[in-house]
């Protein structure tokens, strides 16, 4: 057993602020690397319309060829009951619900305030629950947000609360645009601890998703780690952008993350030599480098 688990993300929102789309034999690859690499918890495909999100347009096709295997999770993105039903009938293993915090940014997102996408999210968990799918509720823009500043962090405790009283399963923090500092992680952490499982178990797990907008992602997953956190999201070759920052990075590598925990002694269960040639694959397929700094410089020892 892992240490700390590593959800691997790169599928899903690393490829999906591209630019370039990636074919649906492209994706199959991808996943079927991460998974011979190690990774068990794979966030594969968006289910949200393709209209608003052409890359994942394909989801169903992805999910009919990944590869089944014992210990291997498939998470798809929703945003409510359609979505739901998509991914119940692409055969996904969870379901990952997002709320986003900001009234701004939930409106341009997904057309809702925060509130009714908090009321809609607990309709999906239980949906979700009963048909047997473990689910986690994203707080997205809990950090910040690129049309609000500032989010109030009684704001995201408050739908963190209402998160996990609706019955999600695993709580996600997530610095959407990548503005997060360490300080934050160790604030939202205390106001969320007694709502999340303690050590000995029970109660909902708590997530972080950051991205390295700002280069603070990995000094946050430090911190989270530091914190007892231990479920963390990465993308493989930190690819992935913000649409609302250009030329921005986008998820924390997972490369250098992996790098960095094991060299803290913790275990991820992702095989590092495997996984590095993944960063040439996608750098390929994107035509550009990918901002993961270990395929650069190689493993130490
Ligand atoms: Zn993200």
């Amino acid at each position: 057993m892992p240490d700390i688990t590593i959800v691997e993300v790169s599928p899903r929102d690393g490829l999906q602020n591209e630019s370039t789309i990636l074919s649906t034999d492209a994706k199959v690859e991808l996943i079927t690397r991460l998974v011979d690499a190690g990774a068990r918890r794979i966030e594969a495909v968006s289910f949200a319309h393709p209209r608003l999100v052409p890359t994942m347009a394909d989801a169903e096709a992805v999910m009919e060829r990944v590869p089944r295997r014992d210990g291997v999770s498939y998470a798809g993105l929703i945003l409510n009951r359609r979505g739901l039903d998509r991914a119940v009938a692409a055969g996904v293993d969870e379901v990952n619900v997002v709320v986003c915090v900001s009234d701004t940014f939930s409106g341009r997102n997904q057309n809702v305030t925060a509130d009714e996408a908090m009321r809609m999210a607990g309709d999906v968990v239980d949906a979700a629950r009963s048909r047997g799918l473990f689910t986690t509720i994203t707080l997205a823009t809990a950090f910040g947000c690129p049309f609000e500043g500032e989010i109030d962090p009684a704001r995201v405790a408050d739908f963190a609360r209402r998160s996990v009283d609706a019955g999600a399963q695993e709580l996600c923090l997530a610095d959407t645009v990548g503005v997060g500092a360490p300080n934050q992680v160790q604030d939202l952490t205390a106001r969320t601890r007694d709502l999340v499982g303690a050590p000995d178990g029970g109660g909902p797990a708590l997530r972080f998703h950051f991205h390295n907008t700002r280069n603070t992602g990995f000094a946050n997953a430090s911190t989270a780690v530091a914190e007892g956190v231990d479920v963390l999201d990465a993308s493989a070759g930190g690819i992935g952008g913000c649409p609302f920052a250009p030329k921005a990075t986008g998820n924390i590598a997972t490369d250098d993350l992996v790098y960095m925990l094991e060299r803290m002694g913790r275990r991820t269960g992702i095989d590092l030599p495997a996984l590095l040639p993944t960063a040439d694959f996608l750098g390929e397929q994107l035509g550009r480098r990918v901002p993961a700094l270990l395929p650069r410089a190689g493993t130490f020892p």
